[in-house]
């Protein structure tokens, strides 16, 4: 790596990030400092503070406490400048200038196959540069500039890579999205129950997973973003939409940091059913229906059933028969949207003969009904 190189990969880090991924806990651009017998009160109040702007940190008291993210790597590990640099390589490769750039056409993608890697997504890069070789041929025949091309890999091999990534992702125990979901009062039992997934170390993970694929079918199948990047760098919660066998094929991703927008971020591609589908067991009873993984969870810790859906625009007619022998309680959330999304999904289940009835409708008046602007995990106490 050259100077300019390491000066512009230590420019595309962030010092926060790194420090975190480092276990040492930074709130507002603050954190406790490593020698804290050298200060008042054991550095009650944090001391040294990060500019994320020039990528640095110093301790307000010690003057040998300051440097780069690199010396940060070091005071951490205690290690060499070498050391540090080559596990911040490891972390976070994918921000190296000139790593791995983003395959430019189908020839790439042929050149690209490796040779030592497992068989499948072995066989699977060649297909898709096979598929995208003919598509090319074929298009140039008539068109100026190529198409773009189609089916990348195929339907099948789309869901199993999905399920192969969830597999790679850790449960959320002792994690920050632990953390999270215990503030809105979701717990242990509901984590286990729907599978609920974390990423614990991005770097790792993205890296990863572009051994084990080609870049060209990760953004396909909706995983890697244009950059080349895993999507969910913000977005570390994973609720898996489980199948009535436990398997999923679909998600969605949760940012646990209230600032970050959007605060989901859905699989692209269409829903396949609701969230929780297993509740539609086809036996008579209620099920309250939900807009958001995060209330549906709410009602699962209750032991209550419950679906979600993504919104109420997602909401399927095809997903119809699955209420079979249902009632449906309306839990959409208490404002203009939600009130509008219940018209619509009240229309549409009485068209199905589905019978329906609104959450604590008539029952406006009591101390316990839901306010104005309140969703269903703010009812039941969960915080924001
Ligand atoms: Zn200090």
């Amino acid at each position: 790596m050259t100077e300019e190189e390491l000066k512009q990969f230590k420019a595309a880090l962030s010092i926060t990030k790194v420090a975190m991924d480092l276990g040492i806990p930074v709130a507002r651009n603050r954190f406790h400092c490593f020698f804290p017998t050298r200060h008042a009160h054991g550095d009650r109040t944090p001391s040294v503070s990060i500019s994320e702007e020039r990528g640095t940190f110093r301790c307000w008291v010690c003057d040998d406490v300051r440097g780069d993210v690199i010396s940060l790597v070091q005071f951490v590990k205690n290690c060499s400048f070498l050391e540090a640099l080559n596990w911040l390589k490891g972390m976070y490769g994918f921000l190296v200038p000139g790593a791995k750039p983003p395959l430019q056409n189908c020839d790439d993608i042929a050149n690209a196959a490796p040779v030592n890697k497992a068989s499948t997504p072995n066989r699977m890069v060649q297909t898709a540069a096979l598929v995208a070789k003919t598509a090319v041929r074929e298009a140039s025949l008539e068109y100026s500039s190529p198409e773009p091309v189609k089916e990348l890999v195929s339907e099948d091999e789309r869901k199993k890579i999905i399920l192969a990534f969830l597999k790679m992702l850790s449960p959320v125990d002792r994690t920050p999205a632990a953390a999270y979901l215990a503030r809105r009062r979701i717990f242990k039992p509901t984590w286990d129950k729907m599978l609920l997934r974390t990423i614990t170390d991005y770097g790792t993970l993205n890296n990863k997973l572009k051994e084990m694929y080609d870049l060209e079918v990760l953004k396909y199948v909706g995983l890697f973003n244009e950059k080349g990047n895993l999507r969910y760098y913000k977005h570390p919660l994973f609720f898996p939409y489980l199948d009535t066998k436990r398997r999923s094929c679909y998600f969605q991703a949760r940012a646990i940091d209230s600032s970050v927008v959007p605060k989901e971020l859905n699989l692209r591609g269409t829903v396949p059913y609701p969230y929780n589908v297993s509740a539609l067991d086809q036996k008579p009873g209620w099920v309250y229906l939900c807009e958001g993984v995060v209330d549906t969870l709410t009602f699962l810790g209750q032991s209550i059933a419950a679906i979600g859906i993504p919104g109420v625009r997602s909401f399927k007619t095809e997903w119809l028969p699955l209420f079979k022998n249902k009632s449906v309680v309306l839990c959409l959330d208490k404002d203009e949207a939600g009130r509008s999304g219940t018209e619509y999904l009240q229309s549409v289940f009485a068209q199905t003969g589905i019978r329906t009835v609104v959450l604590g409708e008539g029952l406006e008046n009591l101390n316990s009904s839901m306010k104005e602007g309140d969703d269903i995990n703010s009812w039941f106490g969960g915080k924001k």
